[in-house]
């Protein structure tokens, strides 16, 4: 097993290829049925997530890991709130929350890339994690699944955040929340 730092991505390919054994980059879960090592990761442009089994044995993997360095409660900002962010900072602040964003949010220069969740942005574990405005999408989801009681405010009930928010408010962030 190796990180998803860039020398152990690059290093893991060669001694896959110099060995000639599977290698599963990127990894966001791994399982086992006490025989065989299932690798768990996005695939198909993040559509689905695949359990991809090695046909070599050994195998390797790159695994991403959880940024514990985090506030027990973040607050993710997702494009939906791009009219709210200096509110939304404020009530962070107030309860003491990390704040967070998804790509969308961050590629728009609404945030910086450093609070971005996700699988090209860190992956998160806080035992409460707010989401406003997310939808939901699987590159984002692995980044957060990890994570204690989900709390998403979103107007679209058919929105993915929902099937990992533990309480969903559903609704425009300014029509629940002001
Ligand atoms: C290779 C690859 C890697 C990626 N990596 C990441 C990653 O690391 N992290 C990541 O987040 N994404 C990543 N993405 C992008 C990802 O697929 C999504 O496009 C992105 O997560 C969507 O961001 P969003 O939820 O903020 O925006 P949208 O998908 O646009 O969703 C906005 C949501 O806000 C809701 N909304 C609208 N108005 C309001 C309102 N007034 N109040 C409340 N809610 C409202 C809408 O109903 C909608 O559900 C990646 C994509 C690719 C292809």
């Amino acid at each position: 097993m190796w990180g998803s730092d860039s020398i152990s991505k690059r290093l893991s390919s060669q001694v896959a290829s110099a060995l000639d054994i599977g290698l599963c980059a990127d990894c966001t879960s791994l399982e086992t049925d006490g025989e065989t090592l299932f690798m768990i990761r996005p695939a198909l442009s993040g559509s689905v997530t695949a359990r991809i089994k090695s046909l070599t044995k050994p195998a390797m993997a790159t695994v991403r890991t959880t940024n514990n360095d985090t506030k027990d409660i973040i607050l993710c900002i997702g494009y939906g709130a791009k009219d709210h962010i200096s509110k939304l900072k404020a009530f962070a602040e107030s309860i003491g929350a990390d704040v967070a964003a998804t790509r969308k949010a961050v590629d728009n220069s609404l945030m910086p890339y450093s609070s971005q969740v996700g699988l090209t942005g860190k992956m998160v574990a806080s035992p409460i994690y707010i989401a406003v405005g997310v939808s939901g999408a699987v590159h984002h989801t692995v980044g957060m699944e990890q994570s204690g009681t989900v709390i998403a405010i979103n107007p679209d009930k058919n929105a993915p955040i929902f099937d990992y928010a533990d309480f969903g408010i559903l609704s425009k962030y300014e029509n629940c929340c002001n």
